[in-house]
């Protein structure tokens, strides 16, 4: 097959030979809208074959940056249907747009097309675009009548105007000026169950979460709180040796927000924002690590600690009011003021100084929900 280097080849025989005569001036961006890496909707394609509605594209990138090539760059790949009402003015009406665009679908796994690529599946897509344009000297710019780069709803704005859905076309931009004296984009690094060594504590489980299968952490992963743990620390194992494994399944600490223990730290997913605001994070992130000197990661590492206590505050509380009550002993009602003062010393101490452990944070959570 004409087209990258070094990528993996599943073809199919879902398109027009040689394009019919024609040459490849465009380049299309699509979204799978479901899916969930490059391979299996390469198979999807290869399964279309022959049916009543074959389709393929030229390639596929999923979310982990693997690039699959389905159909050569010399033949037209059919992924992009027919123009419909309100298609870009340029496109000619007259010629079938397969023959003369080459597709690339990224796998997004809502079926809305509503997912950002992730920074792997960026860099990988930007990379493939940009050496596309230079085999077939397509200009590297948004699309018009003498080519160019555009999205699939280009041509049909009435079934596919979600596709490819969010793409950061001004950072496609961007890279693509800068690119001819710009040596290639920073790495981005994320772990899948395949990625070796993840699978000695990790195995699936529905709904794509991730099931931890190391002695005393059984506990479930998913959401944005996979999707942070697969690239947070954008090196080694990324949440694996950063965050270590997990402690708790994810809990909600306050309406809108949920959160998730792990040896090394605590996951907040708060798209909104509700508990906190950390400098820098990207409004596409839904997750950062919680406060550890302050709010509910704070108290509830702690509470196993503190919790005997306040019982004990509580008791002497009763005490001195019973004393005050009868007129007591002035002095010995500043005795168990001084007591109560001195407890309260300890909580605020201990608080500052707790360690997480499972066994602690899962009683805290039990206390918490109680
Ligand atoms: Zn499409």
């Amino acid at each position: 097959m004409i087209g990258q280097q070094g990528v993996i080849q599943m073809p199919n025989n879902n398109f027009f030979a040689n394009r019919e005569g024609l040459r490849a001036k465009h380049v299309i961006l699509h979204g799978t809208a479901g899916g969930s890496s490059a391979q299996n909707i390469a198979s999807y394609f290869a399964q279309t074959q022959g049916t009543n509605n074959p389709v393929s594209s030229h390639y596929v990138v999923g979310q982990d940056g693997t690039i699959v090539q389905c159909v050569s760059e010399s033949d037209g790949a059919w992924a992009n249907g027919i123009l419909t009402a309100g298609h870009a003015s340029f496109w000619d009406t007259s010629i079938n747009p397969n023959n003369t665009t080459i597709s690339i679908e990224h796998v997004k796994s809502a079926t809305d097309n509503s997912n950002a690529l992730t920074p792997a599946q960026q860099a990988a897509s930007f990379k493939l675009i940009a050496d596309i344009c230079d085999r077939w000297q397509i200009p590297k710019r948004a699309a018009d009548g003498s080519g160019g780069i555009t999205g699939h709803f280009s041509l049909d704005p009435v079934n596919r105007s979600n596709c490819p859905g969010p793409y950061n076309w001004n950072a496609l931009w961007a890279y693509l000026n800068g690119q001819s004296t710009t040596p290639p984009q920073e790495e981005n690094i994320m772990i899948e169950l395949s990625t070796p060594g993840v699978s000695q504590f990790w195995a699936p489980s529905a709904d794509g979460y991730w099931r931890c299968i190391a002695p005393g952490h059984d506990h479930r992963v998913g959401g944005d709180i996979l999707s942070f743990y697969k690239r947070f620390g954008n090196s080694g194992l990324c949440g694996l040796t950063y965050l270590g494994l997990p402690l708790t399944d994810e809990f909600v600490p306050k309406s809108g927000t949920s959160a998730q223990f792990f040896e090394h730290g605590v996951v907040v997913r708060d798209p909104n924002r509700v508990i906190d605001r950390p400098a820098g994070l990207l409004s596409t992130e839904h997750c950062y690590l919680a406060h550890l000197d302050s709010g509910f990661a704070q108290v509830l590492v702690s509470q196993p600690l503190t919790t005997p206590l306040n019982g004990k505050i509580k008791s002497l509380e009763a005490q001195l009011s019973a004393a005050q009550n009868t007129g007591g002993d002035p002095a010995e009602i500043a005795a168990l003021q001084a007591q109560i003062a001195a407890h309260q010393a300890t909580i605020t101490t201990l608080q500052a100084q707790a360690v997480a452990s499972a066994a602690k944070i899962q009683q805290a959570i039990a206390l918490l929900q109680k």
